[in-house]
């Protein structure tokens, strides 16, 4: 669903050629304003001299979600912003290169992160299978515990599926992340919700030494002014969530041919404006309370939205 709208990935070539301009900064501000630690001064020098595996590997070891964070991560505010490179003339495009590399591995079938040996440290259950869980699943799993993940949605991912449209992060290549979680024998149990004390008190019956809590933020920020809970007013959540789920159809209805507008202007904005109009509204109208350049929506999400 929607793949072909995602916008297209860089070739080996464009990808080589691109990772040529890195100019391999010894203090690599790029890395340091990497918060998911990924090391994209590690992974383009690696790229610039033509490691591809090794470059994979450098990403896959520090980010289970290496190609997610290529594709939504907002590069152009982070590692793209501190970039060396800018002084010259244009930042390395950091994100697309990570993308690149993620997909060229799958292409090539190549595994960068092995299946570990032993898993008798313990049980450890997760609450929660969104990128925090899925992420803390892994890790303790590569470290010898057997790790189950409870989730008490339909699908895993968490709001990585269910608060980012699929035009935006496909589903076939979320779901081929968490696949590899899995693969390395991580238990993802969906339609498993665990509430309460007596959730927990049964999880510690069955013999988990531990729990990580990781049930996300669904609870939407209202607006709390006069109106705001008339109904076909929604939060983000509501409806990007509602689009995922078995009541697209009903937001189908709600939404077509209708005028939609969508207070803000960041990056969840852009998502509800789009889907609004691809699915059919009349006219979307985005309602920010500064300028135009302001919006903290990326500059290619704005122009993304103004297409539709
Ligand atoms: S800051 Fe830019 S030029 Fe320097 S290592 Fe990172 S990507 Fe390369």
């Amino acid at each position: 669903m929607f793949k072909e709208e995602m916008e297209e990935g860089l070739t080996l070539s464009v990808a080589t050629e691109e990772a040529a301009r890195c100019l391999l900064c010894f203090d690599a501000p790029c890395s340091q304003a990497c918060p998911a630690g990924t090391d994209p001064g590690r992974f383009i020098r690696k790229l610039r001299f033509r490691n591809v595996t090794g470059a994979i590997r450098t990403i896959k070891e520090n980010n289970p979600f290496g190609w997610t964070c290529g594709v939504v991560c907002p590069t152009a505010k982070l590692c793209e912003l501190a970039c060396s490179r800018t002084a010259i003339d244009r930042p390395i495009q950091i994100g697309k290169l990570q993308r690149f590399l993620m997909e060229h591995g799958w292409v090539m079938g190549f595994s960068p992160v092995r299946k570990p040996e032993s898993s008798g440290k313990g049980k450890v259950a997760i609450i929660g299978s969104g990128p925090a869980g899925l992420t803390c699943a892994r890790e303790l799993t590569l470290q010898g515990y057997e790790v189950t993940v409870f989730e008490k949605k339909e699908k895993a991912g968490g709001n990585l599926r269910y608060g980012i449209p699929p035009f935006r992060l496909s589903e076939e290549g979320l779901n081929r992340e968490i696949d590899e979680i899995i693969s390395l024998g991580v238990t993802v149990k969906t339609n498993s919700p665990i509430e309460g004390k007596e959730g927990l008190q049964k999880l510690k019956d069955e013999g988990f030494k531990a729990v990580f809590l990781s049930p996300g933020l669904w609870s939407p920020v209202r607006l709390g002014i006069e109106g705001s809970n008339l109904s076909g007013v929604l939060s983000a959540t509501d409806f990007l969530g509602s689009m995922r789920t078995g009541k697209a159809s009903d937001m189908e209805n709600l939404i077509k041919n209708k005028v939609v507008a969508v207070i803000g202007g960041g990056s969840v904005a852009m998502d509800a404006a789009q889907w609004a109009k691809k699915i059919g509204a009349k006219d979307v109208y985005v309602l920010y309370r500064r300028s135009y350049t302001e919006m903290p929506a990326e500059e290619k999400e704005k122009i993304q939205a103004l297409n539709d």
